[in-house]
């Protein structure tokens, strides 16, 4: 596949060159519209995209360039939003998805659309991610950058097959590359391997989401050996891993040698309606500022160097953007 050197975001080409400090995987809004509109008062539209501005216009000032945002079907996804968002944070690129987030069965959309109808149809899902990527996103010229899906507890089931089959069929037509959210714990990224592989995806395309979840180093240095990019990307979600475990494991693996295939996020939003707003006091650390703030001066102090973290920051996102 050719190098490309520039990568898609939500107001148009950026050279990859000029990504700098990318955060790999944060949101801005998840949600979940059907529910919300049935059941919820908590969302209100203007004081939340003004939240949002303030909130990325802080991280912008603290000196990240990019933000990489897995927003698809299942999480709420409207780039008109997002757009509007972006364009009062004139200092952030943010880089937009196309996919389907499941952990089991496909949205009832494509029930009936493709495989498992009777009679089976062609898959629809494919064209629809790659019209994303080369037409634009919901009716706009957004043109998403890479593929997101998902496997997580449920395992690989019939939903969750068929999207990553498609994803990965997508990706041979675009080029684009693609995310895997993962639950470590369940070693999802086995099947992973096994069904990209079939489908004839290179792992250096591949970033496996949510990997830093664990702290098995072997098995994610057999990952990064494999040529899979690690999704470090759960800083602040102290509840499923704290915080030492979490930069302690990447320090091992930078001791490893193993800096380029790491990438560094919170998985944060600005607004998430899949939690009770009470609850978010238990995880004060899960905010944009916490890698600034905080996990880059401890992983500075476990001896990981200043070149190391460039890697991870910098270097590693536009490479696999650049899909070298
Ligand atoms: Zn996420």
């Amino acid at each position: 596949m050719d190098t490309v050197t520039q990568v898609e975001s939500v107001r148009g080409p950026v050279p990859t060159a000029d990504l700098g400090r990318t955060l790999m995987h944060e949101h801005v809004f998840v949600l979940s519209p059907e529910s919300a509109a049935n059941w919820s008062d908590e969302w209100d539209e203007e004081p939340q995209v003004a939240k949002a501005i303030g909130k990325l216009t802080e991280l912008a000032g603290a000196g990240i360039r990019t933000i990489v945002d897995p927003t698809v079907d299942g999480l709420g996804r409207d780039i008109r939003r997002i757009a509007r968002v972006n364009e009062a944070v004139p200092d952030l690129h943010i880089i937009p998805a196309t996919g389907i987030y499941t952990y089991s069965d496909v949205p009832h959309w494509f029930a009936y659309r493709g495989p498992g109808a009777l009679p089976d149809l062609p898959e629809p899902m494919v064209d629809l991610f790659v019209r994303d990527v080369r037409e634009g996103i919901q009716g706009t010229d957004v043109k998403a950058a890479f593929f997101k899906c998902a496997i997580d507890h449920h395992g690989l089931t019939e939903g969750v097959e068929r999207v990553l089959r498609a994803v990965a069929k997508a990706h041979g037509e675009t080029g684009a590359p693609i995310m895997v959210h993962n639950n470590p714990g369940r070693n999802t990224m086995a099947e992973v391997r096994r069904v990209l592989g079939e489908e004839g995806v290179e792992p250096r395309h591949v970033l496996l989401a949510h990997v830093g979840d664990s702290t098995d180093a072997d098995l994610l240095a057999g990952l990064a050996g494999a040529g899979f990019l690690l999704g470090m990307d759960r800083f602040g979600v102290d509840v499923i891993l704290g915080f030492e475990a979490r930069v302690d494991t990447v320090a091992e693996l930078c001791r490893r040698g193993l800096s380029s295939r790491m990438v560094l996020a919170h998985d944060a939003s600005c607004y998430i309606d899949w939690i009770d707003p009470n609850l978010m006091a238990f995880s004060p650390n899960w905010h944009y500022m916490h890698i600034s703030n905080d996990v880059v001066p401890a992983l500075f102090e476990r001896g990981v160097t200043e070149d190391q973290v460039e890697d991870m920051l910098v270097r590693n996102p536009r490479t696999w953007f650049e899909r070298g």
